[in-house]
């Protein structure tokens, strides 16, 4: 049998691991807090563990992260973490800092399959999901660059559509936001996008884990949507809003509104008219996302004038809606850009 990798095991599931193995409980929780509370992780320094135990679980077991390949710095700041997979796979994460906030915006799968017209990433199609080892050894191995700090906010928004990978998205969520054994993250600070897949979108509203919803939209008609986005034509604007309807919000929390402006296509007047007339009823907050040119792309970034002008018809409407200059633009780590280039 391969050596279990413990990374990502929820608490419960290392406890179940320590007993196959002749052990307590107890020393499962011990594995998890040395894990995910004090960032140890190896097996032969977990020192409050006993020594022939610890040779035990060694042959049963082991410690693995994503290979760290590249950190390449941004002029803004940000940094692009790529990682080479086990099997020679490459995703990337992005770390954002910003004021007293550190971003990590986090990959769910190699490439993606629902190729949106505008996205470098679609052109991909998908490859595989990414385990759940491999989604929380993206935040350990991030947290481990960071030394002292540590990453303060999660976006699940970089390479992949994470409710496509459900099982391993909240499996990985869940060990975030474990205050007592897990990384102790409140779950107000992690944010799972998504394309629109309705069904998924209420499985996770049924879950215990009341993460924000980022909402990837990029039009207010279904008729541009569905040119843009695949997706539009399995499940309508009506569809998508009534799941979002649904989803239960904290008190004061909001759903967040993903739209990449595309000059010519999406970003006139009208179209931020429908906007306002879909987001009626909905506590909402829009990023309006200028969009990252890439090579062979036939879209275009919109001039500012027009962007501004489609902000502040929402505004206008009360609704709370920002500019999101995308970070990590010189570096290929900006929104639907995230395809690692292959080395020879
Ligand atoms: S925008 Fe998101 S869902 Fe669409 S192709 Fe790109 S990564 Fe996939």
């Amino acid at each position: 049998m391969s050596p279990t990798n413990l990374v990502g095991l929820l608490p419960a599931e290392l406890e179940d691991l320590t007993v196959e193995l002749g052990a307590s409980r107890y020393r499962g929780r011990q594995i998890a807090t040395w894990m995910y509370r004090k960032s140890i992780l190896e097996i032969e320094r977990m020192t409050d563990l006993p020594k022939d135990f610890r040779a035990a679980l060694a042959e049963r077991a082991r410690i693995a992260l994503p290979e760290l390949e590249q950190v390449i710095p941004s002029q803004d700041g940000s940094r692009k973490l790529v990682f080479r997979l086990e099997d020679g796979a490459r995703v990337s994460a992005v770390l954002m800092p910003d004021d007293d906030r550190m971003t990590l915006c986090l990959s769910t799968q190699v490439g993606c399959g629902f190729e949106c017209a505008f996205c470098l990433t679609g052109t991909m199609g998908l490859e595989r999901n990414l385990t759940t080892a491999e989604i929380v050894g993206q935040l350990l191995a991030a947290n481990a660059l960071l030394g002292e700090s540590r990453v303060t906010h999660m976006v699940f928004m970089g390479m992949g559509e994470p409710l496509a990978n459900y099982h391993a998205l909240v499996s990985a969520v869940r060990v975030f936001v474990d205050a007592r054994l897990g990384l102790g993250y409140s779950p107000r600070r992690i944010t799972v996008s998504t394309v629109g897949l309705v069904s998924q979108i209420e499985r996770l509203g049924r879950e215990d884990l009341k993460v924000n919803i980022a909402i990837s939209l990029h039009a207010a008609s279904d008729e541009v949507r569905s040119r843009l986005m695949p997706i539009n034509r399995s499940w309508d604007l009506g569809a998508l809003m009534a799941a979002v309807r649904r989803y239960p919000l904290a008190p004061r929390q909001r759903v967040f509104f993903e739209y990449v402006m595309l000059d010519g296509v999406n970003d006139g007047d009208e179209e931020a008219r429908k906007l306002v007339r879909l987001l009626r009823d909905v506590r909402a907050k829009v990023n309006l996302i200028p969009f990252n040119d890439w090579p062979g792309t036939r879209f275009r970034r919109p001039p500012l004038s027009r962007i501004l002008a489609f902000q502040s018809i929402l505004l206008g409407s009360g609704i709370t809606t920002t500019v999101r200059w995308s970070k990590g633009e010189d570096i290929g780590a900006a929104c639907g850009q995230l395809r690692e280039a292959v080395p020879a």
